[in-house]
């Protein structure tokens, strides 16, 4: 079976991992000289979805972070462990070209400086250096990111919002270096949140997500966030923008036109963090089970299973996200602070530690109703229940 895959970021390079290992004839184009360019990723994944990439995480790994400082507004701030669940930050370049290396080790082929253009029947046309070619497939994976040509012209309707995500690397005091620092309220996003993530004590990844113009949020954010209070030592500021596709896109599949979309070009994305690595490796997992289960049952309806098994693995994480993320905009400045007070007590930080888990923010949220309980934080507590308890 003949699988083009379109894109080598992480999604297509698992995919073709993936499908290599199933013994597909699988070609992946990249549109770049080489893969993992341009970088726009702070590069913090969790072990779950190191598990999935097949690489020596070692090779690519910088530094590796067992907690968050999560600052307010007012500048107060509150640092949360986790016991069970570390996250790595990953030298993101690396990392794309070791994904890459592993699929062409299983067996698949990569055509660089080879865009694709658009595709029916079977035959995707593309050019290659300059000339225009056609390439035959069975199956055509779109692994194209935010703004998936893949999507657009075999009929996907557009079904996400685009985010705004603006990061700089640079000198920074951190806080602790196995530490994310998050920043909450108007002086870090209007409606998400600012971060640094350290690579060692003095450099940081800092960035911010935003509904729009992030690269404006995270000025504001290095001038005047309290929690950052002057430990940005940068002077020339050369700031990085992405888009986020926040929103899993209505379909993942045409069995029909034999297309399915992974990675950002689908909003596999986690919509409360902006992290879409994970959800990416997931989906290049489940759309290769149905692939394989298409060229062993000539089924082409077998392709419906990959939608079915992502949904299946991290609906649930998806709604709870869709959620959080729309609390971030309903919150004031003080209820950020209230919130910092909250999670300042022992008993919380406790849960946290024993059930915190950046992939799945569902296992925290269940337990709300014991953290509703007491009524010194009830107004804010109404708001935040309206959000979660109330469908
Ligand atoms: C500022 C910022 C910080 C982020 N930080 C994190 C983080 O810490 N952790 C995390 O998990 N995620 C993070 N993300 C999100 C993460 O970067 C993406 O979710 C991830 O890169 C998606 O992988 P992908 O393979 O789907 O798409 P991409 O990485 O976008 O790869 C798509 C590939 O397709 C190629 N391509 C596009 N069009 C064509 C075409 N027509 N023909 C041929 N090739 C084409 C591109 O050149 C590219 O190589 C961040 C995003 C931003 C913007």
């Amino acid at each position: 079976m003949k699988i083009l895959i379109v894109g080598a970021g992480p999604a297509g390079s698992i995919a073709g991992r993936y499908l290599a290992k199933a013994d597909m004839d699988v070609t992946i184009i990249e549109e770049h000289g080489v893969p993992g360019f341009p970088v726009q990723c702070a590069g913090l994944i969790s072990e779950k979805c190191i598990r999935l990439t097949g690489i020596n995480i070692k090779k690519v790994t910088e530094n590796i972070i067992d907690g968050m400082c999560v600052h307010g507004p007012s500048g107060r701030y509150i640092e949360l462990r986790s016991k069970h669940n570390k996250g790595y930050v990953i030298e993101r370049k690396l990392f794309d070209q070791e994904l890459l290396k592993v699929a062409i080790k299983k067996g698949a082929k990569i055509k660089v400086k080879t865009r694709f253009v658009d595709a029916s029947n079977g035959k995707a046309r593309i050019i290659s250096s300059g000339t225009e070619q056609t390439d035959n497939y069975d199956i055509l994976l779109g692994c194209d990111g935010v703004q998936s040509t893949v999507a657009k012209q075999t009929g996907f309707n557009h079904s996400y919002k685009v985010f705004s995500g603006a990061q700089i690397e640079g000198r920074f005091e951190c806080h602790d270096r196995h530490m994310v620092e998050l920043f909450f309220g108007s002086s870090a996003s209007p409606d998400f949140f600012g971060y640094a993530i350290p690579i060692n004590e003095e450099i940081a990844r800092i960035g911010v997500v935003a509904g729009e113009r992030a690269h404006i949020y995270l000025k504001k954010m290095l001038e005047s966030h309290k929690g950052i209070d002057n430990r940005f030592r940068g002077s020339h500021l050369e700031i990085n923008v992405g888009g986020i596709p926040i929103g899993l896109m209505e379909r993942l599949v045409d069995p029909e036109k034999r297309v399915m979309l992974i990675g950002d070009s689908a909003g596999q994305v986690k919509p409360y963090t902006g992290g879409g690595i994970y959800y990416g490796a997931l989906g290049a997992k489940f759309a290769c089970e149905a692939i394989t289960k298409f060229r062993d049952s000539g089924d082409p309806d077998a392709l419906i299973n990959y939608e079915q098994g992502f949904i299946e693995e991290v609906g649930k994480e998806l709604e709870t996200g869709m959620r959080l993320l729309a609390l971030y905009s309903s919150l004031t400045d003080d209820d950020y602070d209230t919130i910092i007070e909250i999670l300042s007590q022992e008993s919380i930080k406790n849960l946290i530690s024993e059930k915190g888990d950046m992939d799945r923010p569902s296992t925290l949220v269940r337990e709300l109703p014991q953290l509703l309980r007491n009524f010194k934080y009830i107004k804010l507590m109404g708001k935040i229940a309206r959000h979660f308890l109330i469908s």
